[in-house]
């Protein structure tokens, strides 16, 4: 392969047990999403945005790299991909051993926090302490009084434009763009693949369902992520 950039979704981490947006009945779909404007208004909404964070943590906090995230990184290792977009909050890219030079978290990452006023980072053993003395309390900044808030971007939350900048540098210059596990319909991130192809470059999809963009696509694989990257990478 070419210079190659993977963008991932959802569909990557559902081997590792985490369930993706779409699934019906599905963890995410019980919890109405608490939109970023709703979170700074509310005490309330912050203490149950916390609460869910930490039912999550119960539920997927195990979770580990699957055959995707170890493809990829072995992609990035060996040359043949310049870098690794996500829209995924996990932090199983990172995980995996993707360089954070040729990683992008788009949606930002949910295994911190940071506060909103002045950005200080907090683990989430910090929150939870805090928050399980307080009887479900979400805790403020320690420092400044501002609220604390996992480091992923919310519904309503303005996209990091660094984050955003670097992935349209790396979908722009790439000659193949493989796009992998993801339903293309949160936008902006969804314009990347378009950006890429009309960039000029061979435009690849793997996901298990149809997409919206699958009709421009050079390549379309409805097959199972896992089973496909796996050995992709694997000579030197
Ligand atoms: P999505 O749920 O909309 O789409 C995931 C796609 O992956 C689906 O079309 C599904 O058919 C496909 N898929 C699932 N498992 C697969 C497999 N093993 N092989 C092949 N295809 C498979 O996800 P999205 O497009 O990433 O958008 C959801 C938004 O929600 C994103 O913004 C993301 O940040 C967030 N989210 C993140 C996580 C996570 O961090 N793991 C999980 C759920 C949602």
């Amino acid at each position: 392969m070419r210079a190659g950039v993977a963008f991932t979704g959802a569909g990557i981490s559902t081997e590792c047990g985490i369930p993706d947006f779409r699934s019906p009945g599905g963890f995410w779909s019980r919890n109405r999403p608490i939109s970023f404007d709703d979170f700074l208004a509310s005490r309330e909404a912050r203490n149950e945005a916390w609460r869910r964070r930490f039912a999550m943590e119960a539920a997927f906090g195990g979770a580990r790299p699957g055959r995707g995230h170890r493809a990829l990184a072995r992609g990035v290792e060996r040359g043949r991909l310049t870098g690794v977009i996500t829209q995924n909050i996990d932090g199983l890219h990172h995980a995996s051993g993707v360089p954070a030079e040729r990683l992008v978290e788009l949606h930002g990452n949910s295994t911190y926090a940071t506060c909103l006023n002045c950005g200080l980072r907090y683990e989430l053993g910090w929150v939870r302490t805090r928050f399980e003395a307080a009887g479900g309390a979400a805790p403020d900044c320690a420092t400044c009084g501002g609220p604390v808030k996992t480091a992923s971007v919310s519904f309503g939350q303005a996209m990091p434009a660094d984050e955003m900048r670097r992935a349209r540098q790396m979908a722009r210059s790439c000659d193949v763009f493989l796009a992998i596990g993801s339903s293309l319909v949160v936008f902006p991130a969804a314009r990347l693949p378009l950006e890429a192809r009309q960039a000029g470059a061979t435009l690849v999809i793997i996901n298990r369902e149809p997409t919206e963009f699958d009709a421009m696509a050079d390549l379309v694989l409805r097959v199972d992520i896992g089973d496909v990257l796996d050995n992709l990478f694997d000579s030197p």
